[in-house]
């Protein structure tokens, strides 16, 4: 950290600051300038108490972390890709994965439709929620408990990896019961109490990006995950809130060439929740694709119109071998592999 004191600070006060350092355990430097002294502090942040709390001295103008406040999920830590295993199936260091599948859970028929479809198209990994965080209460909230025995059968039935979403802390057990991948949404990226319990079930996360959080926010959630001993982390960008309303988010394609120069982890894009609409679903997959994601993760149903949430977001799943068609030779020039 470095600490900038105000213009024309006296030696007193220097010496003061000097004391807060060393007392938070830190080793403290000296730069006289004309004008201006600044302290540098030597010593880990990541382990030692914040220095932020110096911001409170009347002597002190600012506080600057020279350090960034993740680890375990930097490439600076770990410079190769890491490999995050979703059942049988591997994403990252150039294989890439399609996960699909409906918004929500809805009926034993509409699952299993949709998982033949998808599975006929070449999609390994079938998404599909139970428990469904809405913004409003009186929309479908999923099937829950009865939604995620369907998913078992489809599991076992058709062979496939699942993923599904964690909306609380209650559930989590349950859902890692059946889940091969645990989805973090984007309302819970920062409720850090969840990551710390979902990095306990053993089971590797999908974390998308809150619809608000910065990139470092993000990560610093991964590090979260890591930290708590989840087995692999798999970061998704899934568009963010601006002042734009042609499409339901933006989608920050910007952000996953700065997660994947910034992380080891295998980034997703899910087109579908940054689009809204079913019309801008393969150009944003595009954009994904060529802005260095590892997978994409789309909504699919059988039967769209009429679907119980995202409605107008999900392709129809007898359409998603063309899907894959169209994808597959952008993902090869972009020297990945879709297994
Ligand atoms: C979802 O995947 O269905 C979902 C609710 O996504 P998000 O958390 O990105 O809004
Ligand atoms: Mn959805």
């Amino acid at each position: 950290m470095i600490i900038v004191l105000t213009p024309h600070a006296s030696d007193q006060q220097v010496e003061e600051v000097k004391r807060h350092v060393i007392d938070l355990g830190y080793d403290p430097r000296v730069i006289r300038g004309v004008e201006r002294t600044i302290i540098g502090a030597v010593g880990d942040e990541l382990s030692h108490r914040s220095l932020e709390m110096l911001k409170g001295l009347p002597m002190v103008e600012n506080v600057l972390p020279i350090q960034k406040r993740y680890k375990l999920a930097s490439r600076e830590f770990h410079a190769v890709s890491s490999v995050v295993h979703i059942g049988r199936h591997a994403i990252g260091q150039g294989q890439f994965q399609m996960l699909a599948g409906p918004c929500s859970i809805e009926s034993r028929e509409q699952l299993r439709e949709a998982t033949r479809d998808l599975v006929a198209a070449g999609v390994r990994v079938i998404r599909a929620g139970a428990y469904k965080p809405r913004t409003s209460p009186y929309d479908f909230q999923g099937l829950g408990e009865k939604g995620l025995e369907l998913l078992a059968e489809v599991k076992h039935d058709f062979d496939v990896a699942v993923v599904t979403e964690v909306v609380g802390s209650p559930h989590v057990q349950r859902v890692a019961a059946v889940a091969d991948l645990l989805q973090i949404g984007a309302r819970n990226c920062q409720n850090y109490h969840l990551l710390e319990v979902v990095a306990d079930a053993g089971k590797p996360v999908l974390l998308k990006r809150g619809m608000a959080s910065t990139i470092e926010e993000w990560l610093s959630a991964a590090e979260y995950l890591l930290v708590h001993g989840c087995p692999g982390v798999i970061l998704c960008e899934r568009g963010i809130r601006t002042f734009e309303t042609a499409t339901r988010n933006t989608l920050d394609v910007g952000a996953v060439a700065v997660a994947k120069q910034e992380s080891h982890l295998p980034v997703i894009v899910d087109p579908s929740h940054a689009a809204g609409t079913h019309r801008l679903i393969l150009p944003l997959a595009k954009a994904g694709v060529a802005a260095g994601a590892d997978g994409l993760i789309i909504e699919a149903h059988p039967d769209p119109v009429n679907a119980l949430s995202d409605a107008a977001q999900q392709l129809p799943t007898a359409d998603f071998a063309s899907v894959m068609a169209e994808l597959r030779p952008l993902i090869e020039i972009c020297g990945k592999h879709m297994a």
